[in-house]
């Protein structure tokens, strides 16, 4: 049976790279049948905090991502360690310094890795330094604890970042002085950014959380970082977690640099939005406004509903509705200065709009059937196209040059409201 296992260190949130690995650890447990595993690597303990463990476990499940079994914890095995490490010494294949216990490290060998994604990679032991097992202050190094456990949780594959390509050799070694026989390794390509720099904050954010708070929904980043590592083909792009598990082939992962493209995770995360139901966006929407600071007091789930279904199409982020749809919220919403310039400083403008509203205030039934009707009334008596009037009132009542159909908005506003915003016009 497949056994894998995330080994995550809870010294920082999750990093998109981490979350990269998990997920297809994940995949491929869930494709075969076999078992994910998680191990906690807390053998730091003064960086090590519950706060960033918490965060972690969180942003994987909010991912989609489930484990088997209870999470090992590294900080509770030190004994163990120490245990596999005197074994290593009592077979004078280890030294000790101090406290510590070091590994000697036989010269002038090969060292062959049948790479799962990269195929075969082959160092000299005349490049590796004699290795710490167990440190002075009586906690192991990573590649030792990493082999110990690896072997305790009978892990089969090891799938991780490049960034341990350089560490595999060493944890043969131990594999082979403490007479195991290795997992499977693959080592997936780091995320770059577009530039081919480290990923950073100004390639859009790092961590999980980062996206999450932006309003990605975790579908679309869970589908962004799969197609960053593994190609489902072209109409395969948009695929559920569901799917991937299905379609997914461990020897279909990709060996080259992983660009970060945030237009196309944006992409991917307007196609998500538009799917979802307004339903199941609402209460996502309602944190994001909330968060960004909207007074949302007597605004009832309907009206946002409304707005949910008119900006739904529209919106890349779920942050997004709020800065397109200020002008819903409160009277002081921003401005378009080029739009206003361009729209409402025209004399002519001023006067359709003027029209406008005082056939609008005698209007009973405010729906957008009947606003329409005189906006186009108006046009055609006045020789206008409808968008000479749409697009200045556009500007008085949003501030915006775009948006939503502006006669659902202007329903969905509310008579007082619209009447006020473009008699100000005139002030
Ligand atoms: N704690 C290590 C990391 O987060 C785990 C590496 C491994 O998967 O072996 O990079």
């Amino acid at each position: 049976m497949v056994k894998v296992r995330f080994a995550p260190s809870p010294t920082g949130f999750l990093h998109l790279g981490s979350a990269r690995t998990a997920l297809f650890n994940w995949l491929y447990a869930r494709h075969t049948g076999g078992k994910f595993l998680l191990r906690i690597e807390d053998t730091d303990k003064a960086r090590s905090s519950k706060k960033f463990l918490d965060e972690i476990l969180e942003d994987l499940k909010w991912m989609g991502i489930d484990w088997d079994d209870e999470p090992l914890h590294q900080s509770q095995r030190f004994e163990v360690y120490r245990e596999k490490a005197e074994q290593i010494l009592a077979k004078e294949k280890a030294y000790k310094e101090g406290e510590a216990i070091i590994f000697k490290v036989e010269k002038g060998r090969t060292i062959e890795v049948n790479d799962i994604i990269h195929g075969k990679i082959a160092v000299n032991t005349n490049d590796i330094k004699d290795q710490v097992m167990i440190k002075s202050d009586g906690s192991p190094t990573y590649n030792f604890a990493c082999v110990v456990d690896d072997a305790y949780m009978e892990i089969t594959h090891i799938l991780r970042g490049d960034d341990h390509i350089s560490n595999t050799p060493k944890q043969i070694l131990f594999y082979e002085a403490l007479e195991l026989t290795p997992p499977k390794f693959g080592h997936m390509p780091l995320i770059l950014g577009q530039d081919g720099a480290k990923l950073s904050k100004r390639h859009g954010g790092v961590s999980v959380e980062e996206y999450k708070r932006e309003g990605f929904l975790p579908e679309a980043l869970a589908n962004y970082l799969i197609l960053l590592g593994w190609f489902p083909g072209e109409d395969h792009e948009v695929l559920s977690m569901d799917e991937a598990v299905k379609l997914f082939d461990i020897s279909d992962m990709s060996d080259v640099q992983a660009k970060f493209d945030i237009q196309k995770l944006r992409w991917l995360n307007g196609e998500y939005i538009m799917k979802k139901t307004t339903e199941k966006l609402l209460p996502l929407i309602k944190e994001q406004l909330l968060t960004a600071g909207f007074d949302m007091s007597g605004v009832t789930d309907d009206y946002i509903s409304k707005l949910v279904d008119l900006y739904k199409i529209r919106i890349k982020t779920l942050r997004e509705l709020g800065e397109l749809a200020d002008w819903f919220f409160k009277d002081d919403f921003t401005m378009d200065e080029e739009g206003k310039r361009k729209y409402l400083d025209k004399e002519e403008n001023k006067d359709n709009i003027r029209i406008f509203v005082d056939r609008l205030d005698g209007l009973e039934d405010f729906s957008h059937e009947n606003i329409e009707k005189i906006c186009r009334d108006i046009a055609e008596e006045r020789e206008l196209k409808a968008a000479d009037i749409i697009h200045p009132t556009r500007l008085a009542i949003s501030g915006k040059t775009k948006g939503a159909g502006l006669f659902e908005v202007m329903e969905l506003l509310g008579k007082e409201k619209v009447i006020k915003r473009m008699r100000g016009v005139d002030k």
